[in-house]
């Protein structure tokens, strides 16, 4: 099993939230999205209105719960979080939405993943700022509309493809998060470190940016560990020497890969000749959930261009081949 601190879904945990950033001037990376935000943010203050609901999609752990807080900070409202797992009825939703301040943030998690029934109460309190309650059973039933305060609904999803059109549609700034450069993880790892008060060498970090898969917190996590050794086996400097001893030995490979990523690789290489090959024999083939391939695994390799999605299935690229310092097959006929 690969080691569950170096996967982005994990749960945030104490660590993480000393390191995230407070203000839009401290996030650092998704420099179009922020600049948006930045003048929504501004309009609707202006205005003293609530702001357009917003709708951040893209792999785990980029910053999408930080941005909604940063928005919520900013925009000087009330900050509730939820996610659509949780909301099992309807009523649950409703309860959250009839206690909201004016022009709070209501941040829903994983919003693919609401039921369909809370998301029927969900398209009237978006569009209206209104909830329509059904009284009464049977040929008796009337339904009653009660007026909420108005709010910005901010929705998160790994999976944008789930959303359903009608959802997708009530949200007027829909925001695609990317995977972070190695220099933007560099100063977030920086930034870290000297949060963490422990001295580094620009090499140290630069190590840790360059293996952190892109995604921020991945970087915070491998900082920690690395800072772990840097205590303990240091002499309380990140040098890259004890940046690349630690990664190496958390099996994280010097191109960010993990167990997990290889596992997945191989697999394609040794049993496939490379595929295609379909999501689904993927998944069964390594005891792994399809949503966990398709959220936080395949997304990074694909950036990096080792994987290929054809319509027959995955394909392993020609980088991908010489990353595990294999042979590819030659296409028939050549
Ligand atoms: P998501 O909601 O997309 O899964 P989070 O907002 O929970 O991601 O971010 C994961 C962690 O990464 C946070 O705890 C935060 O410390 C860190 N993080 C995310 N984006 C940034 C950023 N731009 N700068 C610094 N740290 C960040």
């Amino acid at each position: 099993q690969p080691d569950p601190t170096l996967r982005p879904e994990g749960l945030p945990d104490d660590a993480d939230r000393a390191l995230r950033p407070q203000v839009l001037e401290e996030f650092v990376g998704q420099a179009e999205a922020r600049a948006n935000l930045r003048v929504f943010i501004e309009s609707a203050k202006i205005r003293a209105e609530a702001m357009d609901h917003t709708l951040f999609y893209g792999p785990p752990g980029l910053g999408k719960t930080t941005l909604a807080q940063i928005m919520a900070r900013e925009l000087g409202v009330g900050f509730r979080m939820t996610s659509g797992p949780v909301l099992a009825k309807a009523g649950d939703l409703a309860a959250i939405l009839t206690n909201l301040e004016p022009n709070d943030v209501l941040f829903i998690d994983e919003i693919h993943r609401l039921s369909p029934v809370v998301e029927e109460v969900l398209y009237p309190a978006m569009e209206d700022f209104a909830l329509d309650l059904v009284i009464g059973e049977g040929p008796a039933a009337r339904t009653v509309r009660i007026d909420l305060q108005p709010f910005t609904l901010v929705g998160a999803t790994t999976r944008l493809g789930l959303l359903t059109t009608p959802l997708r549609d009530r949200f007027g700034i829909p925001t695609r998060l990317v995977f972070y450069t190695e220099d933007e993880l560099d100063l977030i790892v920086t930034r870290g470190a000297r949060l963490m008060g422990i001295p580094s060498d620009p090499e140290g970090t630069r190590e840790i940016a360059k293996r952190a898969r892109g995604t921020p917190r991945i970087a915070g996590r491998l900082l920690r560990r690395v800072v772990d050794f840097v205590l303990v086996e240091g002499d309380g400097r990140l040098t890259r020497a004890i940046a690349d001893r630690a990664l190496t030995r958390l099996g994280v490979d010097h191109i960010g890969l993990d167990g997990a990523d290889r596992r997945y690789m191989m697999l394609l290489a040794e049993h496939y000749s490379g595929g295609p090959v379909g999501v689904e024999t993927i998944a069964a083939a390594l005891s792994e959930a399809r949503d966990a391939l398709e959220e936080v695994i395949e997304p990074f390799l694909l950036q990096q261009g080792l994987l290929q999605r054809t319509p027959r299935g995955r394909m392993l690229a020609p980088r991908a081949w010489r990353h595990l310092g294999l042979e590819a097959p030659r296409p028939p006929g050549q």
